[in-house]
């Protein structure tokens, strides 16, 4: 590893003790993923071929009915929506995003409006929100359907149990009993590994996730769904705008060959690595760090027993004493020699309050849990 290829241009590499993040690359590929890429560079395929046998390849692996490879869950979720708006109607395919006389409303629940919704009113589509932000009923969902609603969008996190917002059981009810489609956003739900099926196998129509997530490139994600639904994404994509001169809203949501292999080589992996090695080193990673905050006071370290998701375990830090932050030890961190990023938790509000803080052992190399655990004890000192 040579850290001149960025301090050549100035850059100061950062630890990453906050996991898989966008603002920092992703995830890190197996040296398998980038010899699979170092090939598939030595020689041209068409494209369409690519996708489709690709997404045939990963439908069999995930035990699902057909997938569609993207650029990022964000595109998996702007190219569903498209495609539930024109359906494989190419004269409504080139008007979006806009929606003149195109239903566009897409259903989303209070509970659920997030960062990443964005990526579907990319599409052209109109968010309705439906529920109070203290409850969501079957009811409140069955009321908000119109005219004009094309589908109804799930956010799947299974690390957060939410007993007051609608669950997709729920929702699926609802939906099909109105004739409607669900997607979901299931981009982080890669673990267990039934996952990546679950929701389609319940009857989701279309579940988008972030390949990101498990050692592919940064910027690959797939659709998960219906033999129909993925046949109308692929309509929506950068290929058909090429290959069918059909203009769709996904052209600039282009990937190259290397990384649908980056992409398939990397799912191969992680449906076939030993997970319980994978979490054994998280939680491995998880109590070195703890170890060096244990027994600092006013400070409450535990390593979370969560092995669900993307990130594993956790180290989580609570303050006991009035009048600190965590923030402060985030910021020291951040701007330290060297440079480590860390996360603080937000509340429902997007508020970080500074008394809750999450080390992941996710982005961490070899010997960077040492550094990490005595930074942190040296900052929290100094509360
Ligand atoms: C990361 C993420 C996305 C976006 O995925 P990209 O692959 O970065 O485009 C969408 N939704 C959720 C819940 C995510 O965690």
């Amino acid at each position: 590893m040579s850290k001149k290829i960025y301090s050549d241009l100035g850059i100061e590499p950062i630890i990453n003790a906050i996991g898989s993040v966008t603002l920092l690359g992703g995830s890190t590929q197996p040296p398998e993923v980038i010899d699979a890429m170092q090939s598939a560079q030595d020689m041209y395929v068409p494209m369409d071929e690519l996708e489709e046998k690709a997404g045939n390849y990963l439908a069999e692996l995930f035990g699902a009915e057909a997938c569609y490879i993207t650029s990022g869950a964000g595109s998996a979720l702007t190219l569903t929506t498209a495609a539930f708006m024109s359906g494989d109607n190419d004269d409504l395919i080139v008007q979006l995003p806009d929606t003149t006389g195109i239903k566009d409303e897409i259903l989303i629940q209070s509970r659920q409006r997030y960062h990443y919704e964005r990526c579907l009113t990319y599409a052209g589509a109109k968010l309705v929100e439906f529920g109070s932000k203290d409850q969501v009923t079957k009811d409140d969902l069955e009321r908000s359907i119109g005219e004009k609603t094309v589908a109804v969008h799930y956010v799947a996190n299974e690390t957060i149990n939410d007993p007051s917002a609608l669950t997709l059981e729920d929702t699926l009810e609802v939906a099909k009993k109105n004739n409607l489609p669900v997607m979901v956003d299931a981009a982080g739900q890669i673990y267990p590994l039934s996952n990546l099926s679950k929701y389609s196998n319940m009857g989701a129509d279309a579940v988008s996730y972030a390949a990101k997530y498990f050692g592919a490139p940064h910027s690959t994600g797939f659709v998960v769904g219906t033999k129909d639904i993925i046949r109308k994404v692929a309509l929506q994509s950068f290929i058909s705008y090429e290959m069918r001169r059909v203009r769709g809203v996904g052209r600039p949501q282009k990937i190259d060959r290397q990384e649908i292999i980056g992409a398939v080589t990397a799912a191969k992996i992680w449906m076939n690595m030993n997970h319980e090695d994978r979490l054994a080193k998280a939680e491995k990673t998880c109590s070195v760090i703890a170890s060096h905050i244990k027994g600092i006071e006013g400070v409450n370290v535990e390593i979370q027993e969560n092995t669900i998701g993307h990130d594993p375990h956790g180290v989580r830090i609570t303050l006991t004493k009035d009048g600190a932050s965590l923030i402060d030890v985030q910021e020291a961190l951040k701007n330290g020699n060297p440079r480590i990023w860390m996360r603080c938790d937000q509340d429902l509000d997007g508020n970080y309050d500074g008394n809750l803080a999450r080390i992941s052992p996710f982005g961490l190399y070899p010997g960077e849990d040492e550094i990490v655990g005595s930074r942190l004890a040296e900052e929290l000192k100094k509360l």
